[in-house]
């Protein structure tokens, strides 16, 4: 079966009473009698089994397993590691997973380094004799930034270390880490899998059964669980992943070439653009683009005000839902960063991150034409 297929059918088979939708089983336990595989919820329960199903399947991973949100996915995976191990991340990282390695894991003894990962030799040169893990995300967050996912697979096997592939940003309509040689995936499935702002949700997809026993072992022992509705809303939003994902990526492609002309803004961020720096590798490992871009204003000094004019694009942090979203990074998610480090990764004041929904293009370029202008 195809992405699109899969998609719609795995986790959804038909059950005794024909149903065409899993039931959502909202039970904390299961009867001992009738002799059901589930026990207790927490470690099981055949709702969230079947969005497991479900999203393993998109990722063409042999097993998968789900959790109550993208930190959730994130703290179960930190336990392969323990005191002493190093490890390596891409340097613009999800703030979240920033603040875990370098705020509450540091204080176990973990330690970790963080590289421009966009040239894969700055991952090799951070390699050190106790790397355990190497953490990567693309495209990055909020500069999109392009990591070559085949490189830094090889760089992870030949120093022994687990490979990690936060494939949020893309999702996995648009690339397969797996594929390319990466241990696991990670996803805030809060975002394009659930695809509607209204759940939130985390999962990790594998095909090394080593791992997964390790990750099935300490998502019950941690308990960052997904409820079974949630699980639910989860498997309704990948249905429509591959649509959604189509028309999210015409957009971002047009008002990316849209907003590259025009005289209020001097850069934009785009893997799809040819002017981007890691376009080619992008359009190697990527089947399009995506719906995440960012952009620069010419004057700083209009953010805001700029944000407070739109009226179709909402000012709001999240991304991957199917209404645009729009954010202010220096003040808003890596506000917490302080000022001269935030410059010198180049999150800039004037620096805006779009994420791209599904409206009708030409009520997302009028609203942000009419917010420029004035
Ligand atoms: C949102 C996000 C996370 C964290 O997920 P939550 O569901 O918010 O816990 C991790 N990585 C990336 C890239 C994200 O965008």
């Amino acid at each position: 079966m195809r992405f699109s297929t899969r998609a719609i059918h795995v986790g959804s088979e038909p059950d005794a009473t024909g149903a065409v939708n899993p039931p959502v089983y909202l039970t904390s336990t299961f009867s001992q009698r009738a002799q059901s595989e589930f026990v207790y919820g927490r470690t099981a329960n055949p709702t969230r089994r079947a969005l497991e199903r479900n999203l393993a399947a998109l990722e063409d991973a042999k097993h998968g397993l789900s959790f109550s949100s993208g930190m959730g996915a994130v703290t179960t995976i930190l336990t392969l590691l323990k005191k002493g191990d190093h490890v390596v991340l891409s340097d613009d990282t999800y703030g979240g997973v920033y603040r875990i390695f370098t705020q509450i894991w540091s204080n176990y003894g973990v330690e970790c380094d963080f590289v421009d990962a966009a040239n894969a030799a700055n991952v090799e040169d951070a390699v050190k004799e106790n790397t355990r893990m190497i953490w990567m995300e693309s495209p990055t967050n909020p500069l999109m930034k392009v990591v070559d996912l085949g490189a830094t697979a090889k760089i992870a096997r030949a120093a022994g270390a687990i490979s990690v592939m936060d494939n949020t940003f893309a999702s996995p309509y648009l690339q397969s880490p797996l594929a390319l040689g990466y241990d696991l995936v990670l996803h805030s499935t809060t975002k394009y899998l659930g695809g509607h702002a209204d759940v939130l949700g985390g999962a990790v997809l594998t095909s090394n059964r080593e791992l997964f026993e390790k990750l099935k072992f300490a998502q019950n022992a941690l308990g960052a669980t997904p409820s079974p509705f949630d699980c639910f809303l989860i498997l309704r939003g990948t249905k429509t992943l591959a649509v959604r994902m189509e028309r999210h990526c015409d957009n971002a492609e047009a008002l990316a070439e849209w907003l590259g002309g025009h005289r209020s803004v001097s850069r934009v961020l785009y893997p799809g653009l040819k002017d981007h720096p890691n376009h080619r590798i992008a359009a190697k490992q990527m089947r399009r683009f995506g719906g995440m871009m960012s952009f620069v204003l010419r004057s700083s000094a209009k953010a805001k005000s700029i944000l407070k004019r739109l009226e179709v694009v909402t000012l709001a942090e999240s991304l991957g839902g199917v209404e645009s979203l729009i954010e202010h990074p220096a003040s808003m998610t890596h506000g917490s960063i302080p000022k001269p480090e935030r410059e010198k990764r180049g999150i800039s004041d004037g620096l805006l991150r779009f994420s791209v929904g599904i409206e009708d293009v030409e009520d997302l370029r009028e609203d942000l034409d009419r917010a420029l202008r004035a």
